[in-house]
């Protein structure tokens, strides 16, 4: 039975220098450098063991009716990835232990959900509407009404009043997180309430927001942004070259898409690079051929609340969220598809703990801009770990070839539910699955796979 405990999928600072472009061939599962080994191309979802007898067959993992599923989000199926009977186990039969959190989990989680909350009210101040697109001209943070003197702050503490009626209560736990989130005690944030004091922009959320205005090439123009046409609820992807069968459709929310938005001097130079242009287009920008000049460049970004971070984890959630996980890469496709005359240049989290920082995985093809460029903490991985080319062999960036990766992943993961493969795929991950009870290799039913 296989498993991914022996290669790296999830990124190191380690795995991350080691040029995985240089090894012999592509995809790899992982090129050794001197002591360190680079980071593994994904091969998810691992292939089910083949016993001869059909009855080992079912008990190793083969339905003998399909599963039929057309739409998909990509936290679906990221579950077929890491498990594929772990992921039919809930998906489908619904099966899930008791769900036992600890305090710090549902701490976590509520945190995550004021700060995703916090984050559409500010961009609600600017016009973004929740869900949709802004349809006026797109302009940064700090340019709009979020920029002007207090209105920001403001907008979140407006919304903390609204809608977080727990927050100043006396209680240890609510004491905690209103010091933590606006750095205030229950008696300050009352006076506020009662309109005797202003509170100064401080805690989590004051940080949130000047990481928000600082980014000074950026417009937001979506916030909860989900891919759909005027018939569908989800969008068709086209996940292998000239192969126009294949395809799912993909359902779910983009946390923020940002167009960028540049000096008249740094957009002339992309100009003359042949990266921005006037034409119209009415077909996608391509993905499996050569790049063309795109009238926007867009951001897909993705808000993670973290814990800390300190100098040893800052940054590795972004890492995660190119390497380990689909939905940056589903959404930069699926917002080409839907707006032919963009093209996607740069993918991040942003990384929401103490401090808030806003990274972006840049295209190479503006390499030369990053200096100058205003858009968050920038990485330029993907050159070391993804060939400028197609599996064809045509030119394009390290970043393109990333985002048709991604798909091909998330196609294989469609592709095993549909074959009817429900076989176990153990590893770390057995430690945290909420089916591990009813799991037949997991340590409650003997474990050592
Ligand atoms: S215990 Fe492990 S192998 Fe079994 S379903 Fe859970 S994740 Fe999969």
């Amino acid at each position: 039975m296989a498993s991914v405990d022996a290669v790296t999928l999830r990124p190191t600072r380690a795995s991350l220098k080691v040029n995985g472009v240089a090894a012999t061939e592509f995809p790899h599962l992982g090129h050794r450098e001197e002591k360190s080994v680079s980071v593994s191309v994904d091969p998810r979802p691992l292939p089910p063991y083949v016993p001869t007898e059909p009855g080992l067959s079912q008990r190793f993992g083969v339905l003998d009716v399909p599963l039929q599923r057309e739409v998909w989000s990509p936290s679906r199926l990221e579950a077929w990835l890491k498990c594929p009977r772990q992921a039919w186990l809930k998906q489908h039969l619904r099966a899930d232990d008791d769900e036992e959190m600890s305090t710090e989990d549902i701490d976590i989680r509520i945190r995550g959900q004021v700060v995703h909350e916090t984050e559409a009210a500010i961009l609600h101040g600017h016009g973004v509407p929740m869900g949709g697109e802004i349809t006026t001209e797109p302009q940064p943070l700090h340019l709009g009404p979020m920029g002007e003197g207090r209105a920001g702050w403001d907008a979140v503490l407006d919304f903390l009043q609204q809608d977080v009626h727990w927050l100043g209560r006396h209680n240890a736990v609510s004491v905690h997180r209103t010091k933590d989130l606006i750095d205030a005690s229950p008696e300050s944030w009352q006076a506020h309430q009662d309109g005797e004091i202003e509170l100064p922009p401080r805690g989590r959320l004051a940080r949130l927001l000047n990481a928000d205005l600082a980014l000074e090439h950026a417009a937001p123009v979506a916030m909860e942004w989900s891919p759909r046409v005027e018939s569908e609820r989800s969008v068709l992807l086209d996940t292998r070259e000239g192969d126009e069968a294949t395809g799912f459709r993909l359902f779910g929310y983009a946390d923020r898409v940002d167009v960028v938005v540049l000096p008249d001097a740094l957009r002339s130079m992309l100009v003359d690079q042949g990266v921005l242009g006037d034409a119209d287009h009415e077909t996608p920008f391509p993905l499996h051929d050569t790049p063309r000049p795109a009238q926007r460049l867009i951001v897909i970004r993705d808000l993670k609340t973290v814990r800390g971070p300190d100098s040893a984890s800052a940054g590795l959630r972004h890492m995660r969220c190119l390497f380990e996980d689909l939905q940056l890469a589903l959404y930069a496709r699926a917002w080409e598809l839907l707006h032919p005359n963009d093209r996607v240049i740069g993918v991040g989290a942003s990384e929401v703990g103490e401090s808030t920082t806003h990274y972006v995985e840049l295209d190479s093809d503006l390499a030369a801009l990053s200096e100058h460029l205003s858009i968050g903490e920038l990485t330029q991985v993907f050159p070391q770990h993804f060939p400028a080319s197609t599996p064809s062999g045509t030119t394009t960036t390290s970043f393109r070839r990333w985002m048709a990766e991604r798909l091909t992943v998330a196609q294989r993961a469609v592709d095993t539910a549909h074959q009817g493969h429900v076989h176990p795929t153990p590893g770390a991950h057995c430690s945290y699955c909420a089916v591990a009870h009813s799991c037949d290799v997991s340590q409650y039913s003997g474990g050592d796979f």
